[in-house]
């Protein structure tokens, strides 16, 4: 496909693997296996598989390959493995390249699966995980090692929106030999760069932003084509993390609207957070692109946009951030993001309720917080509802 095709123009065609019946929707390819023509022809694609041709659908699908190739041009990635959902990108990217003995450095502002994912299991296996407070770049410095193999983080932690300045510590990491793994999810692959500025593999649930509706679970790690096919697929295809070709086929849809989808939601999060700032029964807003976030500088500079998700810190704590909940009607309350419809979620007694009120604070996870993801609804009416619900807090 054209190289010089913009975003929108890649987010419709790229990638598309049309069938002899020229269908113009992409076809859903709904085959666990694929026949040949001789059994010559099957030993030569066990030996080597070319480019449109697949063996068995945890190994690859047309399909998952029309998927695989959008989001690896829209990412400006060489290559790209779709997984099952989000869990399992995170998981096969980190497990395919690491071994006992193999020390790596975290954030440790990191969605709760993941943090299970560098705590809980690569440490049973002899790993040695070291986590640091990611916005800081003096801890990264100070943690990162001749031996570090591998540096993992979420561009914009969940839920308090901090940043990680993904060229200073890819620069730090790739100094000593390491791997930059990025989870973007939060970011977006519309407003965040993670593969320009540095980091060498990309993962997104693509149950997020990329379906967009709700509808399915799935996700994508994104890299040169020498680690997704030479480290990460032998990992993924006999450990069984494959995207399914019916989810393949709704996140490929979901990719045609993305761009268009997240520009909304972005403006108008923008324009709620601006409105909330300062509202009296408010002890904070946070958003990327409001001047009073802390690290609003490199916000403007490393996200072209501020993204669709802000938070609200409602004075009275959880009683005020529960009635307010309640109170909203356009909202829904959920754990999802991302979406077409905005969702509210309460991170301290649902996403964050693992973690101790210790852990919660030094994230500054307070009773209060309140994380909101928004649509593609009315901007007026979204404020309307946020406006009336904060009457009640
Ligand atoms: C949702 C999410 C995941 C996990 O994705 P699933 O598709 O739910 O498995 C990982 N990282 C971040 C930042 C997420 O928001």
């Amino acid at each position: 496909m054209a190289k010089d095709w913009n975003t929108r123009t890649k987010l419709v065609h790229e990638g598309i693997r049309r069938s002899q019946y020229g269908e113009v929707a992409e076809a859903i390819f709904l085959t666990q296996g694929f026949v040949y023509d001789s059994a010559e022809a099957a030993e030569a694609r066990f030996i080597e598989k070319g480019e449109d041709e697949f063996i068995y659908a945890r190994y690859g699908n047309p399909t998952v390959r029309m998927f695989e190739d959008r989001i690896a041009t829209l990412e400006g990635a060489e290559d790209a493995f779709a997984t099952a959902s989000g869990m399992a990108a995170v998981n096969a990217a980190l497990t395919a390249m690491l071994k006992s003995g193999d020390h790596v450095v975290s954030s440790r502002a990191l969605f709760g699966s993941c943090l299970y994912i560098l705590e809980e299991v690569l440490t049973r296996f002899g790993v040695e995980v070291t986590f640091v407070d990611g916005t800081d770049l003096d801890a990264w410095t100070a943690a990162i090692r001749p031996d570090t193999r591998a540096v993992f983080f979420e561009t914009l932690s969940n839920p308090t929106l901090e940043l990680i300045d993904i060229k200073a510590v890819s620069d730090l990491a790739h100094a000593v030999g390491a791997t930059v793994v990025a989870d973007n999810v939060f970011a977006t692959p519309i407003y965040s760069r993670a593969i320009d500025l540095g980091a060498d593999v990309v993962v997104y649930s693509t149950t997020k932003h990329i379906d967009g509706q709700g509808r399915c679970l799935g996700g994508v790690v994104l890299g040169t084509r020498e680690f997704i096919r030479k480290t990460l697929e032998p990992y993924l295809k006999h450990t069984g993390g494959a995207m399914s070709p019916f989810n393949a086929w709704v996140m490929l849809k979901g990719l045609e609207t993305l761009d268009l989808r997240v520009r909304a939601q972005t403006a108008s999060a923008k324009a709620l957070a601006t409105a909330l700032d300062g509202h009296g029964r408010l002890a904070r807003v946070i958003f990327p692109h409001l001047p009073s976030h802390p690290q609003y500088a490199l916000a403007t500079t490393q996200m072209a946009e501020g993204g669709t998700m802000l938070a609200i810190d409602v004075h009275g704590g959880q009683p005020a951030a529960f009635r307010v909940l309640n109170a909203l009607r356009i909202f829904t309350i959920s754990n999802n993001l991302g979406d077409a419809k905005s969702i509210v979620t309460h991170p301290a007694t649902t996403t964050h309720q693992r973690l101790n009120d210790d852990q919660r604070a030094a994230l500054g996870i307070t009773p209060g917080l309140i994380r909101v993801s928004v649509g593609i609804e009315d901007t007026a009416d979204l404020l309307a509802d946020l406006r009336q619900a904060l009457d009640h807090a």
